[in-house]
């Protein structure tokens, strides 16, 4: 789950990580309210959406100004901001963050992310941050350094100093560098982070070290103990048919493609999603019903896949463990009944009740495609959307 960065930077604070002052506003009022309390100027008008690259699409500003911010306030919030990370739709800004302006010395780089190969946390940066760090990444990978951590002995000093020799630091910052660092850490740990980065994390012109972005993401699978972070939770950010598949605990994800698919079991899930590709078609969801999933969860399922207009043909694999084939088909025709089904369905399954599956679903009167293994599953489907 992502969060907006006004809301990683209140969880900074709480770990005494340095961030500007500043606060939240969702209208032009409250954005000069926050500008007065800060008391200075500049300060900085910033989009709040989950995306990054918000800098280059003009999404952060400087007002020099009360009438200033008033403008930016005004031009940022409900404006479609397109960013490369955004897609070429774009989001529209509902919440902009106003803070303190920084007097910017240096920017740099700075994330933190779980190794999974090395199974170490892996501390990443760079002294080129700020808003080309993927250019940065691309043409000059020297400039980038990675320090690993083993989990089970924590952050130590020596990585600290590590990171911040290569960052090149100068000897006035190393000491308030590395406790932001093993801050960072802890932060990192014990919240289940997934990702945690700050670009820029700046040095001023004052010796400071603060945070001026922060962007962080957690576990979903932790979520459950940190009711806190779960309250950050904005729906309004998240693909809406996501949304509503969590309604109802089915593992789905929204995908580009034109065939929607029903699986249970993650990994069959994927390996159906590979048979669509090399059938030469593109998967138009994720969707793992589970192995314990119930006539009711196929039929939300189907909704779902259903209520996508990007659809053109859907293809149901299941092999019939503990989720008997007789369920799938009841719920299948269940939905079937409830939703208008208006394009092709290919089925293939397997396993406990399949023959009593398979009656069902000829007797039901629903026009489908049945398919004896999943190489035929996945070329009949695409052939129907092909052609
Ligand atoms: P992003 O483009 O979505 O990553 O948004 P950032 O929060 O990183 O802001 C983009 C850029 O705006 C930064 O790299 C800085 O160069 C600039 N910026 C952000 N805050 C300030 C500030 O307080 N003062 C100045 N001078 N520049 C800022
Ligand atoms: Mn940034």
């Amino acid at each position: 789950m992502k969060i907006h960065e006004f809301q990683a930077k209140q969880i900074f604070r709480k770990y005494k990580i340095p961030v500007p002052d500043g606060d939240v506003a969702f209208d032009q009022q409250k954005a000069q309210q926050i500008a007065q309390g800060i008391g200075k100027f500049p300060v900085v008008v910033k989009a709040q959406i989950h995306a990054g690259g918000r800098g280059k699409g003009g999404g952060v500003t400087l007002a020099n100004s009360s009438k200033e911010v008033s403008q930016h306030a005004s031009s940022i919030l409900g404006m479609n901001l397109v960013t490369h990370q955004t897609g070429p739709e774009g989001k529209q800004v509902k919440k902009i963050l106003i803070e303190s302006g920084v007097n910017i010395e240096k920017e740099l780089y700075l994330s933190i992310i779980p190794d999974r190969e090395t199974a170490n946390i892996l501390v990443i940066a760079s002294e080129a941050g700020g808003m080309d760090i993927e250019e940065v990444a691309a043409q000059t990978p020297e400039k980038i350094i990675k320090v690993f951590i083993n989990p089970l002995n924590g952050i130590l000093s020596h990585h600290c100093r590590q990171v911040a020799f290569g960052l090149n630091l100068p000897a006035s910052v190393i000491k308030e560098f590395s406790q932001i660092l093993t801050r960072l850490y802890q932060l990192f740990i014990e919240n289940d982070c997934s990702l945690l980065e700050i670009n820029p994390l700046v040095i001023t012109k004052e010796d400071r070290v603060i945070a001026l972005d922060a962007k962080m993401d957690f576990d979903d699978n932790a979520l459950f103990r940190h009711k806190d972070i779960l309250e950050f939770r904005d729906l309004e950010e998240e693909d809406p048919l996501d949304v509503e598949a969590s309604k109802y605990n089915l593992n789905y994800i929204n995908l580009d493609g034109n065939i929607g698919n029903m699986v249970n079991g993650a990994g069959l899930a994927m390996a159906v999603m590979d048979t669509i590709n090399l059938a030469g078609a593109e998967p138009a969801n994720f969707l793992d019903v589970g192995g314990g999933a119930t006539a009711e969860m196929v039929e939300n399922g189907f909704k779902i896949i259903l209520s996508d207009n990007k659809v053109k043909g859907i293809l149901i694999n299941i092999f019939g463990g503990i989720l008997r084939c007789d369920i799938l088909a009841k719920g299948v025709v269940e939905a079937a009944r409830k939703t208008k089904i208006n394009v092709p369905l290919v089925v293939r399954m397997e396993g406990t009740n399949v023959e009593e599956g398979r009656k069902i679903l000829a007797e039901s009167g629903l026009k489908l495609f049945t398919a004896v293994d999943m190489k035929d599953a996945g070329e009949k489907v695409a052939k129907i959307v092909v052609s």
